[in-house]
């Protein structure tokens, strides 16, 4: 069976009450043959996720930037699986790179996550990738794989994975304009089919959507959405800007 083609936007801590209501207006103008036939989410920072539930298309899904695994407790500044539940949110990005850089989150930490995220009934777009340093001193495939492999133990069967989206997202690439070039997303993307393939399943390899995630807009999109292995993208700075989500998310396949 085809991939469901994917787009992500993620405001990062970006964004105000006025640009919740041009998203959400904008978004919401968006044919409704496009919204049926691809899983369009949006991210937006915690405090915005009720709005833009609200506002938006029940077709366009809305996702937390991030989440704890525990249920409740002393955390103080953390949110909970339940209450991302509570407030009709289905999605969360895990394991963000800067999440990793800026705020130690370890491949363990990122697993938690995702079990959490899954037991608790939330759709998992669980994010890897290397470093300029890595992929120069040619680890990328030591450190996606090694990515990966832990976020593959918190998946607890082949049917969880229908709940899983993988979003490679080079470090160097995400926020830089330095877009990976359709073939370098495509060896990755081919690789981690592989790797899921070998360590997995085939039938998970088959169908777990892999995006694309790094400096992409409205104008690269469609040459990226072209290549086979690319199910989506996770779009960072452009997904602020209306027109430019609204072009990546209609990128033809
Ligand atoms: C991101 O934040 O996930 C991202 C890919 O950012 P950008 O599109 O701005 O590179």
């Amino acid at each position: 069976m085809a991939r469901r083609f994917f787009v992500g936007g993620n405001w990062k801590m970006n964004g105000d009450q006025a640009l919740v209501e041009t998203l959400t207006t904008g978004l919401n103008s968006l044919d409704e043959g496009l919204l049926a036939s691809r899983d369009l989410v949006v991210a937006p920072p915690f405090p915005y996720l009720t709005a833009v539930r609200t506002a938006l298309n029940k077709h366009i899904g809305v996702a937390a930037q991030n989440l704890h695994a525990k249920a409740s407790g002393a955390f103080t500044g953390e949110v909970s699986v339940g209450m991302l539940k509570d407030l009709d949110i289905k999605w969360a990005v895990i394991g963000h790179s800067e999440r990793r850089s800026l705020f130690a989150e370890a491949d363990e930490t990122v697993a938690e996550k995702v079990g959490a995220a899954l037991a608790g009934g939330i759709e998992a777009i669980a994010c890897i990738g290397e470093t300029l340093a890595e992929r120069e001193a040619d680890k990328t495939f030591e450190v996606l794989f090694r990515q990966m492999k832990h976020i593959a133990q918190a998946v607890s069967s082949e049917a969880a994975w229908d709940h899983v989206v993988v979003a490679y997202e080079p470090v160097w690439a995400i926020g830089t304009g330095k877009v990976a070039t359709p073939e370098q997303a495509e060896e990755v993307h081919v690789a981690l089919r592989k790797w899921l393939s070998e360590h997995v399943s085939a039938a998970v390899a088959a169908k777990v959507r892999i995006i694309y995630g790094g400096s992409v807009n409205a104008k690269n999109c469609g040459d990226l959405a072209k290549i086979a292995d690319i199910d989506g993208f996770l779009v960072g700075g452009a997904s602020l800007k209306v027109d430019d989500f609204k072009t990546i998310c209609s990128a033809p396949r």
